[in-house]
């Protein structure tokens, strides 16, 4: 495990006080490593887990060349360009019942759908193409090709071949790829462990009675659930007060218990509060902690440190800053951390409708709302008000619209790129 310090010296031109935001995002690319302990799990339980080895396939997928439709299988040398085809059928074969028979020259088989081709046979003609006269087809000239409709024997999944390589997140296609190869379990990284809380004196938890000043606690059910839908096993420790025993508690207990700790509020700068001095202090002293000032916009202020064999992530107090700073670097260092293949989100080109002020040297995340034009193509105007507490923005907003570090003011109509929020939040 490299130290914050090793970190910083790899990377190239480090500064926690004006940290570019993929600099950021690189540091913790290198400063955290995936979780090493694996388990088995049935099928029906796998889904949104990290695969911990490639799967080898054990078989071929499908098992034998079969029939991709219902129709006649034959001989497709007998085919000739510009003349019918007349033949006898000798038989049929099903689905899951292999037909074993012997056919002379100009026989033909009915067969169904996925039932396996007869020796011999490499051509399906579709029903739907033949004339049927008694126990005789006839397929019009030039109806098909040799070898049309029969699917080969390890099209799909060829045995001793990967067939999902380790890292990949098992989604819907690839449990039924997993069923297909006739496995009832199969190997995963063990879920990740995320405890988290907020901070500050004025913040309320639900059922508190409200007070001049003060806040409901939103941070913790946005991140509870951006970290249920990465499924990581979530561990809330509701609001701790700014206190220095409790929130030693609330740190040392968190450490014992999770791979990664989040925290909202108490790390910007000037902050009166002892959330700063307490991270330092179970971090091991300064080398265990960097308190970035990051060029972005929200989202400044942010502490990356490990507290024993932890992550800290500690993020700032403002909600929209909360979920923009957990998607650009806590999410992708969870996902590494799951042992997870990442790559970088790939954004959308849409139009800007609007012009937008933007200063080269900071990364700026606007809430936005991407819609197709009347023209067919994507249109995007930002949801107005940027303060970093709307929280309301980002309901309405379907994605982010991201003006990089050195870019410049937007016109009307040039191209922007578009981080989108489908299945993030
Ligand atoms: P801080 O980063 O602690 O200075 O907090 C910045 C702003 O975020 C303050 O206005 C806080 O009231 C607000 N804030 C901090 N924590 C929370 C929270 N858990 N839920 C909602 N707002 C919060
Ligand atoms: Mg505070």
């Amino acid at each position: 495990m490299k130290t914050l310090e090793q970190v910083a010296a790899s990377l190239q031109g480090y500064d926690p006080q004006a940290l570019r935001a993929d600099k950021a995002v690189q540091f913790l690319q290198t400063l955290v490593t995936p979780v090493a302990q694996t388990e088995l799990v049935a099928l029906m339980s796998a889904l949104g887990r990290v695969l911990a080895a490639d799967v080898i396939s054990p078989i071929d997928v499908p098992a034998h060349d079969n029939s991709a439709m219902d129709g006649f299988a034959l001989r497709g040398a007998l085919l000739q360009p510009g003349q019918p085809l007349k033949l006898q059928i000798a038989g049929t074969a099903l689905a899951g019942k292999a037909w074993t028979g012997e056919l002379t020259a100009h026989q033909c088989l009915k067969i169904m759908t996925g039932a396996v081709m007869p020796a011999g046979l490499d051509t399906v003609v579709p029903q739907e193409l033949v004339q049927v006269d008694g126990d005789h087809i006839t397929i019009p000239a030039n109806a098909l090709q040799p070898g049309d409709n029969r699917r080969f024997k390890g099209e799909d999944l060829c045995k001793g071949k990967p067939a999902l390589l380790a890292g990949s997140t098992i989604g819907p296609a690839a449990l039924g790829l997993l069923a297909s190869l006739g496995l009832p379990t199969v190997e995963v990284r063990r879920k990740l462990r995320v405890a988290f809380f907020s901070t500050g004196d004025e913040v309320l938890s639900l059922g508190d009675v409200p007070r001049a000043g003060a806040v409901y606690d939103s941070n913790r059910y946005t991140l509870f659930g951006l970290l249920t839908r990465m499924g990581v096993e979530v561990l809330d420790m509701g609001v701790v007060r700014d206190d220095p025993a409790a929130l030693e508690a609330a740190f040392a207990q968190a450490a014992a218990q999770a791979d990664a700790i989040i925290t909202s509020g108490g790390v910007s700068v000037g902050e009166a509060d002892h959330t700063k001095a307490v991270m330092r202090k179970m971090a091991g002293g300064e080398g265990g902690v960097a308190f970035w000032k990051i060029a972005m916009r929200p989202g400044r202020p942010m502490a990356v440190g490990r507290i024993g064999p932890a992550i800290l992530f500690g993020l700032p107090g403002n909600p929209v800053a909360v979920m923009v700073t957990f998607l650009a670097f806590v999410r992708p260092a969870l996902l590494q951390m799951m042992g997870a293949q990442v790559e970088a989100p790939l954004p959308l080109k849409a139009r800007s409708a609007e012009a937008i002020r933007k200063k080269p040297g900071r990364t700026e995340y606007q809430r936005a709302i991407v819609q197709t034009a009347p023209d067919g193509s994507l249109q995007v105007k930002t949801t107005g008000q940027q303060g970093s507490g709307v929280l309301s923005s980002m309901v309405v907003a379907n994605g982010l619209l991201v003006l990089h570090h050195d870019q410049g003011n937007v016109a009307v109509g040039e191209e922007v790129d578009v981080l989108m929020f489908d299945g993030l939040i």
